[in-house]
């Protein structure tokens, strides 16, 4: 399975990325894991823009799913007509969010394009990959991802606050894709998402074997992220992640 960081800049797009998006392969089957704003365009430094096979939003706050209504267009309206439909796995009211987003007619439009399906707590089967969900400690229905394939698992909190369900979703995992959006200070709000000391302890008690901090956000020093997870007592190796970054597992 590869990995690839198309986007990990936190709640807007930064200088350097787009906001959330990861590229998740195996036997020739691609999976797209977010796609915040700004997603398409860094896709196609690494990809064939048309060339996935399905796609899976965490949540709906747009840093995690608004360019799906631009790639409706790419999809769609390609001179070579229209990519094959593929599946779009979100949490509930996917579809009217980006049918609206978009002003669209509620059907066909989006439809034709996207097969839109739920994604609920629990293993299901995506193309060659085994993904796990588990709903996650943030103000919407938001989840955590794990994805397995060929004994190797990645997992990737999506947004969250403090979560033991993040810990038994991440357990073992070979990378562990973990948000680290606050930096560190007196009075941040609860429920809403991780500091970078945080996410190394949630790494440590799932015993992961590798940490990426994502989800920063373009107003925090990355640096100091980084020395507050180093900070945090988790043993393995910690690193930021960086637009292109490709780990294979
Ligand atoms: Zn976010
Ligand atoms: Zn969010």
């Amino acid at each position: 399975m590869r990995v690839t960081v198309i986007g990990c800049s936190g709640s807007f797009p930064g200088p350097d990325s787009p906001a959330s998006s990861y590229l998740i392969e195996a036997d020739g089957f691609s999976l797209l894991l977010d796609i915040g704003n700004g997603a398409i365009g860094s896709l196609q430094r690494f990809h064939g823009v048309l060339d996935i096979d399905a796609i899976c939003i965490s949540h709906l706050h747009p840093d995690h799913c608004l360019d799906l209504t631009v790639y409706w267009i790419a999809r769609t309206y390609c001179p070579d007509g229209p990519a094959p439909r593929i599946p779009v796995y979100g949490p509930r009211g996917t579809a009217e969010h980006m049918i609206k987003a978009y002003e669209l007619e509620p059907n066909p439009e989006m439809t034709d394009t996207f097969d839109f399906r739920p994604l609920e707590p629990g293993p299901m089967r995506i193309g060659p990959f085994t993904v796990t969900t588990a709903l996650m400690n943030h103000p919407v229905e938001a989840y955590g991802l794990r994805i397995e394939h060929g004994g190797s698992a990645l997992t990737y909190s999506g947004d969250t606050g403090h979560s033991d369900e993040l810990v038994r979703l991440a357990r073992g995992s070979d990378l562990f894709l973990c948000e680290a959006a606050f930096a560190d200070r007196p009075g941040l709000p609860p429920d809403m998402h991780l500091t970078g000391r945080e996410a190394g302890e949630h790494a440590e008690r799932a015993e992961v074997g590798r940490l990426v901090l994502t989800h920063l956000l373009p107003w925090n020093d990355p640096s100091q992220t980084l020395s507050e997870a180093k900070d945090s007592g988790y043993r393995g190796p910690i690193e930021l992640a960086e637009v292109g970054a490709v780990y294979d597992l």
